[in-house]
């Protein structure tokens, strides 16, 4: 998924950066908050994760701003002080959840997870589709029972076309959702991660090459 971060503390930054690349996702990170609010105007993501206290301009300002432009990306306030004002503020302005400074980085996770799988408008975090189980909690997928060896990239190229079955995805979807910004992704990488799931995941979801349009994930035999 592609995550957008704005943190204007720089440790507290880097660790939520190298957190959630370890768990595969494509993060920018912006520093500042009138930054935050111009990237936002031009680039969606599947979660913001927004700090309050920032330069120039602060997170209420910006998750405000958001929700006025009609924006439903789910958002997770990082709220600084212990004050139950600003909890409830965060809830009030449009945060979909809120975690207190400092955190604990095993329930920053899982409160990311909770919020990117309604980002793909999905109740639970297993998808049964014919013989494949994918498991976002347990970030593993299944083929007939038997584990596939998925490393990162596979796995989130899967998790990327399960979350849109049915739907054409260029390359460029495909790479904005894979990659970061500063990554150098050119369509052959692209090409190279499509075949080596594709002969993975055998027949339950076919991806589908559209010719100078991207591709089309469908499964046989979905149960949700
Ligand atoms: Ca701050």
């Amino acid at each position: 998924m592609r995550i957008l971060v704005v943190e204007d503390d720089a440790d507290l930054g880097d660790a939520i950066l190298r957190r959630l690349r370890r768990e595969g996702h494509g993060v920018d990170w912006q520093r500042d908050g009138q930054s935050a609010d111009e990237v936002l105007r031009y680039q969606s993501y599947e979660l913001v994760v927004l700090d309050i206290g920032l330069p120039r301009k602060d997170g209420f300002s910006i998750l405000r701003g958001l929700r006025q432009r009609g924006d439903r990306t789910p958002v997770l306030m990082l709220t600084a002080r212990s004050q139950i004002e600003d909890r409830v503020d965060a809830l009030d302005v449009g945060a979909d959840d809120y975690l207190s400074k400092p955190f604990d980085f095993r329930e920053f996770d899982a409160r990311c997870r909770a919020l990117l799988r309604r980002s793909q408008g999905l109740a639970s975090g297993v998808t049964t589709l014919g013989g494949l189980v994918f498991d976002r909690a347990a970030k593993s997928a299944t083929l007939e029972g038997v584990p596939l060896e998925l490393p990162r990239r596979e796995y989130r190229l899967l998790e990327i076309f399960i979350g849109n079955l049915g739907k054409t995805l260029s390359k460029d979807d495909i790479a904005s959702q894979l990659f970061d910004f500063d990554d150098e992704a050119g369509s052959n990488a692209i090409e190279l991660y499509v075949g080596r799931l594709r002969r993975k995941i055998g027949g339950a979801v076919t991806i589908r090459t559209l010719r100078c349009l991207g591709y089309v994930a469908e499964a046989h035999g979905s149960n949700g």
